[in-house]
């Protein structure tokens, strides 16, 4: 019997829950569907973002509601627009088997009339965000004096976001005898008295530590001057090439400002915040989710919304005023059981903040260096070879070999090789020269714990990466799996798409180059080297001396192929077949997208 049958779920449910590719329920999920399904009861659940909340609420809702009934049975108050269309569009999913539920979902922005119409042809449940719900309660265009469950998602949000007194509001229409069931990723002392007032001898669902963020993200801070903030994050970005993140600034304006600076500097970016347009919000957010935008900056406020699954980094370009904000900012990566890392960009007065923000998460932050222009470059030219490898040959090309074959008589394999990995790299390099060093020593004591190599620490490359279907996670346990090394002993791994680097002290070296020579994972090399920017060189400390590398804009937009770093690099990202080694190494290899 498959997992979630033993939940109690009705046939309807289970076959739609096959069709999504549902392996296996999530904690959140296995505990809170049972209760709910077999009581009427109140429920308090926390759980971190991504855990899969909305099916935990959502498949008991449904199969309780009275799909013989038009009326409004459940309702779904939630923060944002852009989260009650996702809700209301999973909803739907779940639902696919069950023709007769309708969903509708309510929110401002969109004409007041034709939600009306909607919830009027009969809608069992509405998915709502307060707003708009308190409007059309008070123009009577939607009854919930019947509902029978009242469900609040993302409560801290809500809260965050002002909504209590609609809250209150909204509910004292709502029948006293009805299940409230509310959700949260944080226990904030708001939320607490919420479920005080509004719940009835809750049963409460904790999965992971309250308040903990999400503990698949790896949190790490880098110390710049504070002029030197946009020159750290492009340096951040382009050592990571398939980058996919959100990067929050604390004011709309220095939003606006980094986004337009990182797209004239060629970076596929877009600017999230409240002085758009919801059309032009809605465009950005309809470009980040195919992942045509990269590096999403936004607003925290505007950042409310966002559900993406794949963001690899979260990049705190400034840190927030709040500093319990950070936990809402990290756990938009590291969602549906993957990894990711959430960055900030510090100066050295702010450093005290990092150790506050470590006992909310209750997590440890990794001191890093910006990557020195050598890193970088190497980093690129890695990407780039790997890129050309893996291109799909364009049919058309054969048309016109002839030709090119006679251009490129005479050349040798490994001439023709540094030449075209040039044209592509040599502008690169060309910005990156004379680059210096941006970090700030940050000196002080308590934090500086440096993984930066220097004096003993060597830095390996390593040729599988994400497509293999490593993250950190796994390839820091599979290293020292296979090496037998300690939990320390693997440090600074950074995971690229098709290759990897992570640090050791140098004394193990020579063992695991000895490891590596002809070591094969399901009929493929996998090689290790030393890599060439293995040996940090410590350069002078507050070294913008040479910063004018960086200054000195070379558009990597002049050449016509502005996006030769980022364009499409997600668009065809077949890579999962080559899924090699995933039985070899203990299954330390956690499955994709299940939980
Ligand atoms: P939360 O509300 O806790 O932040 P969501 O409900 O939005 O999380 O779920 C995050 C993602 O995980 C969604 O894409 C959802 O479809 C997916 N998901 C939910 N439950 C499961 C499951 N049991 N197995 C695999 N994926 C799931
Ligand atoms: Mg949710």
């Amino acid at each position: 019997m498959n997992k979630f049958e033993q939940l109690g779920l009705n046939e309807q449910l289970l076959k739609a829950i096959t069709d999504m590719g549902f392996e296996s329920p999530s904690e959140v999920q296995e505990k809170a569907i049972p209760v709910l399904l077999a009581n009427d009861t109140d429920m308090v659940a926390l759980a971190q973002t991504g855990t899969g909340k909305t099916a935990a609420f959502g498949f008991p809702m449904i199969q309780k509601i009275d799909v013989n009934s038009r009326t409004t049975q459940g309702l779904i108050l939630s923060p944002t627009r852009e989260l009650c269309l996702q809700i209301a569009n999973e909803l739907k999913l779940y639902s696919k088997y069950l023709p007769n539920i309708n969903v509708v979902a309510i929110y401002g922005g969109a004409s007041i009339t034709d939600q009306a119409k909607q919830v009027k042809r009969g809608a069992q449940i509405v998915v709502a965000t307060p707003g708009r719900m308190k409007d059309m309660i008070s123009r009577n265009m939607v009854d919930i004096s019947k509902i029978e469950y009242c469900v609040l998602d993302e409560a801290d949000e809500m809260l965050n976001m002002g909504f209590y007194e609609d809250i209150n509001e909204i509910l004292s229409h709502a029948p006293k005898e009805k299940s409230t069931w509310l959700f949260s990723a944080t226990m904030p002392r708001e939320v607490a008295t919420i479920a005080k007032k509004f719940m009835k001898n809750p049963q409460e669902v904790t999965v992971g530590a309250k308040n903990a963020a999400t503990s698949n993200v790896q949190h790490e801070y880098y110390v710049v001057g504070g002029r030197d903030r946009y020159l750290a994050l492009k340096r951040l970005a382009d050592t990571n090439p398939d980058i996919f993140s959100v990067i929050f600034c604390r004011t709309k304006r220095d939003t606006q400002k980094v986004a337009e600076k990182l797209i004239e500097d060629g970076y596929n970016a877009g600017a999230l915040h409240g002085d758009l347009s919801q059309n032009q919000r809605d465009m950005v957010m309809k470009s980040f989710r195919s992942k045509q935008i990269q590096m999403l900056v936004a607003t925290d406020v505007a950042a409310r919304g966002i559900d993406v699954d794949d963001v690899t980094h979260v990049i705190n370009y400034q840190l927030p005023d709040e500093i319990e904000t950070y936990t809402h900012r990290s756990g938009r990566t590291g969602r549906a059981g993957k990894s990711g890392i959430s960055m900030v960009i510090v100066t050295k007065s702010e450093l005290r903040k990092i150790g506050a923000i470590e006992r909310i998460i209750q997590q440890k932050f990794e001191a890093k260096k910006v990557p020195s222009a050598e890193e970088i470059c190497e980093i690129q030219l890695y990407h780039l070879a790997s890129k050309i490898k893996n291109t799909e040959v364009n049919k058309e090309v054969e048309h016109y070999l002839p030709a090119i074959n006679d251009v490129f008589d005479g050349i040798d394999r490994e001439e023709l090789i540094k030449k075209m990995v040039s044209v592509e790299f040599g502008r690169f390099a060309e910005y990156y020269k004379k680059a210096g060093d941006i970090n700030v020593s940050a000196n002080s004591s308590s934090r500086d714990q440096d993984f930066s190599g220097g004096e003993g620490k060597v830095r390996y490359f390593i040729n599988v990466g994400s497509r293999d279907g490593y993250d950190w996670m796994v390839l820091k346990d599979f290293l020292r799996e296979q090496l037998q090394l300690g939990q320390d002993d693997i440090f600074k791994v950074d995971v690229k798409e098709s290759f990897s680097f992570f640090n050791t002290d140098a004394n193990h070296t020579e063992a695991i180059l000895a490891f590596f020579t002809d070591f094969k994972l399901d009929g493929r090399f996998v090689n290790v080297e030393v890599s060439k920017n293995s040996r940090e060189n410590s350069r002078g400390r507050g070294g913008r001396s040479g910063g004018g590398g960086d200054r000195k804009r070379s558009r990597r937009s002049d050449s016509g192929s502005s996006k030769s770093f980022g364009e499409k690099r997600f668009g065809k990202k077949g890579g999962k077949g080559n899924n090699s080694g995933g039985n070899n190494n203990g299954g330390n290899r956690r499955s994709k997208k299940r939980f």
